[in-house]
């Protein structure tokens, strides 16, 4: 179900987003995903995940004061879980969960991430 019931607007530039699929090859447990992307300095390519994948109401609050929206990110060789604006509209990221720590995560880890519905 898309999360979006049209583009949204990048928040940065004012520009439209348009929307996109990712690669069937993510391996970051996001392929085939719908999302909305702006090419503008800010946003790099991408804006949201078109989704309700990853949202639960013990997700940090972003500065939109909203549950953040669980992604899983790599960075340095490991894979961490980490939470972003659901809706993009907030610059917020943190890899700090509910309880302040950081979780890292294996890749096998992430198809059941996906069936709990935690990314
Ligand atoms: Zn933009
Ligand atoms: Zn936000």
């Amino acid at each position: 179900m898309p999360y979006f019931s049209g583009p949204p607007t990048c928040r940065l530039c004012g520009e439209e987003t348009t929307h996109g699929v990712t690669n069937s090859t993510n391996t970051l447990g996001n392929a085939d995903r719908p999302y909305y992307a702006c090419r503008c300095e800010g946003r790099k390519g991408f804006f949201s995940f078109d989704d309700y994948r990853g949202i639960q109401d013990e997700n940090p609050p972003c500065n939109c004061g909203r549950p953040s929206r669980c992604v899983v990110r790599s960075m340095l060789s490991e894979l961490y879980i980490e939470f972003l604006c659901a809706t993009g509209v907030c610059d917020f990221k943190t890899l700090a969960g509910p309880d302040g720590s950081q979780s890292i995560i294996h890749p096998a880890d992430i198809p059941e991430l996906i069936d709990m519905g935690r990314i």
